[in-house]
């Protein structure tokens, strides 16, 4: 691209290959722009809250994905139009930062774009409107500040926190169970906190999952589960007090390189490498015993001539154990004082109370429990479900209601949901805008218009009469000067948030409104699109 100037002066951009390039200018550009992004959020609408509809995404490759997760759906979906990838973008930062509201983030941006378009046509301009935007929102997230609650829970009280994961899990394809899941997010999340520090390292939850049985037998261990069994069927598949030896180095002595010849022309050679093979491996063992280990964890194989070897002096094995796995293990296991240092056979050091195998149903499904871990901080929740679908949705699920209850243990203000914050948002919102007395009070009332569609896709999605029911929602905030009145979806009879148990948490509702609106703002200010032309 190069700027040039024609004989009066005036600039103008030479593009190279110009015939190839697309280009919208101006308004027209901005039109454009805005529609592909509300045709992103349109699609996300109907998948908002607890009523919401579920998506069914297809992979080139043939893999099947049910939910109804923003940030999921948006993920898979195969979008190539640019401002599209910028609201994929948006509920991603959202999943990132917070991990719930990534599809209410993408229908608030969707309808902050719908009124924007509005007012473009009536002549504001763009920049107007993304100032006058960006008054809102602050109006709109210091509001919230003001209409936050402290929510108060206990390491002996976590009813609390349950009943927010509750909420969460609610729109999900599980909401059968979600009393059970909400229980065992809570758990995992209390047995890694740091309550002094407010602080949830939520790695140290691993979320595995294993086609057959119920969702009900869902299940949180206090240790970890690996996708493993025993090396050779014979080995003990239970071990009381396990030392474990923990390997990041290979069991095998090294296999030469394809760079390497190993020439073998007479059956002595063959009988010498044997025979120092198994003395590799043997010494290998030997050194495990030394340290006392009695189980031996191994991120590379071995064959089943070793695997025999190990058997016979008494060693069991597990192969082929990944690095991030090896690594939970190795914390959840060391005993206090002791380092973990990968590559170094440690074994004494890796204690666990019990390490079991257990199978599953009729199938030859083997996992390998470690449980009563010296340093049990590391937990495991383990998902059962009818069919690969259903799991893999589950363990999405669970992420959202493990990022609900570390928020909340970071910071505990909440605010109440069901579109009651919203609502109460808006009013405030519109009530500043006749403050303002430059053209930015347009922009500033359509922000309250736009807050007001997060409870209209609510009702809608419920099957409820849109207009009518958030007429009646906001009348009575105002009637009665509260701001927990949001859509009743489940039909519970009552507008009360409160009494619906209905919450979010505070910085969650902050960050989708924060991001809806930077991304509008910045999307409202490109107005030159140049794009090669599709033959
Ligand atoms: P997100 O991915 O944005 O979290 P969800 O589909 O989980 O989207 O929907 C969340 C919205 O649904 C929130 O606005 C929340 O307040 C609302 N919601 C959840 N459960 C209920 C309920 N039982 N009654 C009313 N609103 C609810």
């Amino acid at each position: 691209m190069a700027l040039a100037f024609d004989e009066f002066g005036r600039p103008f951009i030479i593009l190279r290959g110009q015939e190839q390039k697309s280009r919208l200018r101006g308004l027209d550009a901005q039109k454009a722009n805005i529609s592909a992004g509300k045709a992103v959020a349109r699609i996300l609408r109907t998948s908002l809250g607890p009523k919401g509809m579920d998506k069914i995404l297809q992979s080139p490759d043939g893999d099947v994905t049910i939910t109804n997760d923003g940030a999921t759906i948006l993920e898979q979906m195969d979008v190539d139009n640019q401002i599209a990838k910028l609201m994929v973008e948006l509920s991603r930062s959202q999943d990132y930062e917070i991990g719930d509201g990534t599809t209410g983030v993408v229908v608030l941006a969707g309808a902050l774009l719908e009124q924007a378009e509005g007012l473009l046509e009536r002549g504001i301009h763009p920049i107007r409107v993304a100032e006058g935007y960006e008054m809102a929102c602050r109006i709109a997230v210091e509001h919230l500040e003001h209409i936050a609650q402290k929510f108060e829970f206990g390491v002996t009280n976590i009813e609390p926190l349950v009943q927010t994961c509750m909420t969460t899990l609610s729109s999900k394809i599980v909401n059968r169970c979600k009393r059970s899941l909400a229980e065992i997010a809570v758990k995992a999340v209390m047995a890694v906190a740091d309550l002094e520090r407010r602080d949830v390292n939520l790695d140290l939850i691993k979320v595995e999952g294993k086609v057959g049985g119920k969702l009900e037998d869902t299940e949180l261990i206090h240790g970890i589960v690996v996708d493993k069994d025993m090396s050779h069927p014979q080995m003990p598949k239970h071990i009381e007090d396990a030392k474990i030896a923990i390997l990041t180095c290979p069991f095998e002595p090294p296999k030469p390189k394809t760079k390497h010849k190993v020439d073998i022309d007479t059956v002595e050679k063959f009988q010498t490498l044997r025979l120092q093979e198994q003395k590799y491996f043997d010494d290998m063992v030997q050194k495990c015993k030394d340290v006392g280990a009695t189980l031996v964890i191994c991120q590379w194989g071995f064959d089943d001539e070793a695997n025999h070897l190990l058997m016979h002096r008494n060693l069991p094995a597990v192969r082929w154990v990944g690095g991030v796995e090896l690594e939970l293990i190795a914390i959840a296991t060391v005993r206090e004082g002791g380092v973990y240092t990968p590559c170094i056979l440690r074994g004494h050091r890796f204690l666990a109370g019990l390490v079991r195998e257990k199978s599953f149903g009729t199938t030859k499904d083997r996992m390998l429990y470690i449980e009563r871990c010296a340093n049990s901080r590391a937990v495991t929740i383990f998902v059962r479900g009818g069919n690969k679908m259903i799991i893999e949705e589950t363990k999405r699920s669970i992420h959202d209601a493990l990022c609900v209850a570390r928020n909340i243990i970071r910071n505990n203000s909440i605010v109440y949901g069901g579109g009651s914050a919203e609502i109460s948002c808006s009013i405030a919102v519109e009530a500043a805008a006749d403050k303002y007395p430059g053209v930015e009070q347009y922009a500033i009332r359509a922000f309250g218009d736009a807050l007001d569609s997060i409870p209209m896709a609510l009702a809608e999605n419920s099957g409820l009469q849109p207009i009518e029911t958030l007429s009646a929602v906001k009348s009575q905030q105002i009637k009665d000067n509260n701001a927990y009145c949001g859509i009743d979806c489940n039909d519970v009879g009552t507008y009360d948030m409160r009494e619906q148990n209905v919450f979010e948490t505070l910085i969650g509702k902050q960050q989708q409104i924060l991001l809806a609106t930077q991304v509008v703002k910045m999307i409202l200010k490109i107005d030159d699109v140049i794009s090669p032309t599709d033959y």
